[in-house]
């Protein structure tokens, strides 16, 4: 909910500000319960125990990885599950937060796409997401050196208007405050809906997950594509309205013996050299039943050169494997912890 929501919830009967410490006591201040709330009077804690549930998902299982990823499965009102990631480095910290349960795009290297899509989440359930790990991790407001992607489970621009008011609510200054510039949304590459998310003030920055560089195989790799050309995905990223210190983000899953080899990375260029933008590498995180490998690192650093001639290329570093909280890895895989 946001302000406008909360104070319809209210009713007349509620004087106007009531809203807006509710607001501040969620967002701001992340209480997990009314009865935290200690400016409102005991009868409006009681009725919003009853009336208005906080909601907050519930941490069902946490795992942590060796590298210091954590990956939270979080459970929702309804009973299904979702997951969250939080990635934390030297001076700064990364939550990743998924957009639906599941997902519908059926990517052949990633393990979500085994769920298939359960459903959409709300606006609610990706704020919670942020809410809760930040939470869980003391995280303080103003939330310092804090970025979120939008890169867990699902395909956010399949749920477009519940990732807007997200992002909404997660830049507020009046709530939890992150900047824009520090929001990143990953898309299997919804062509109108890159339009449609370029037309909103407040966004996210875009990344898109380009993974092969002919039509092909493209559609292969990534069978939803069909439905959204390769050729027309370029021309969307072409018309895209970049802010002034905005990049587009190219996401490439190196799949060794398949999409690695020097002219996969010189197509790679001929794609995007004419776009303001940089490409992010991830050599494939490797699951059960997944038919692909992961290349050797010589051949990753061969294609990172080909790209880097052209346009900035990184390689990214994968963050809780063993703990199945790395890229393509959300199912919410259950592990067994063994003791001593
Ligand atoms: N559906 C969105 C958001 C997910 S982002 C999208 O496709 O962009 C997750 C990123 O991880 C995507 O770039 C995806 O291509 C990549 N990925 C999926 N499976 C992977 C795997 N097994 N290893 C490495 N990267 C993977």
């Amino acid at each position: 909910m946001d302000l406008a929501d909360l104070t319809n919830a209210l009713g007349p009967a509620e004087p106007a500000f009531r809203a807006a410490q509710i607001y501040d006591a969620v967002y701001r201040q992340r209480v997990e319960n009314w009865e935290a709330v200690s400016n409102l009077p005991k009868p409006l804690r009681a009725r919003l125990a009853e009336t208005l549930p906080l909601g907050l998902p519930a941490i069902e299982k946490r795992y942590v990885s060796a590298d210091g990823t954590v990956r939270y499965l979080l459970r929702l009102a309804d009973g299904k599950t979702v997951e969250t990631v939080w990635m934390p480095e030297a001076d700064r910290a990364t939550i990743c937060i998924s957009s639906q349960v599941g997902c519908a795009v059926d990517c052949k290297f990633c393990l979500t796409a085994r769920m298939g899509l359960e459903r959409n989440l709300t606006a609610g359930e990706i704020v919670g997401q942020v809410l809760l790990a930040a939470s869980s991790q003391r995280v303080t407001a103003p939330v310092d050196r804090l970025n979120i992607v939008m890169m867990g489970q699902g395909e956010p621009l399949l749920n477009l208007a519940n990732v807007i008011k997200a992002t909404r609510l997660l830049t507020d200054p009046e709530g939890m405050g992150i900047p824009p510039r520090r929001i990143t949304l990953s898309t299997a590459g919804i062509v109108p809906k890159i339009a449609e998310l370029g037309r909103e003030t407040i966004r996210p920055k875009l990344a898109i997950s380009l993974n092969a560089s002919y039509e092909d195989q493209r559609r292969e790799l990534m069978p939803i594509t069909r439905k959204y050309h390769l050729k027309d995905l370029m021309e969307a990223c072409r018309a895209y309205p970049l802010r002034t210190w905005e990049k587009l983000t190219f996401e490439y899953v190196l799949l060794k013996g398949v999409n690695d080899n020097d002219a996969d990375a010189r197509r790679v260029v001929q794609l995007l050299a004419h776009l303001n933008c940089k490409v992010n590498l991830i050599a494939l995180n490797p699951g059960p039943g997944i038919p692909f490998e992961t290349p050797d690192p010589a051949r990753v650093a061969t294609f990172q050169a080909i790209v880097r001639r052209a346009v900035p290329c990184f390689v990214r570093k994968p963050r809780g494997l063993d703990v199945f909280a790395a890229c393509g890895q959300l199912k919410r895989m259950e592990l067994v912890t063994i003791a001593g």
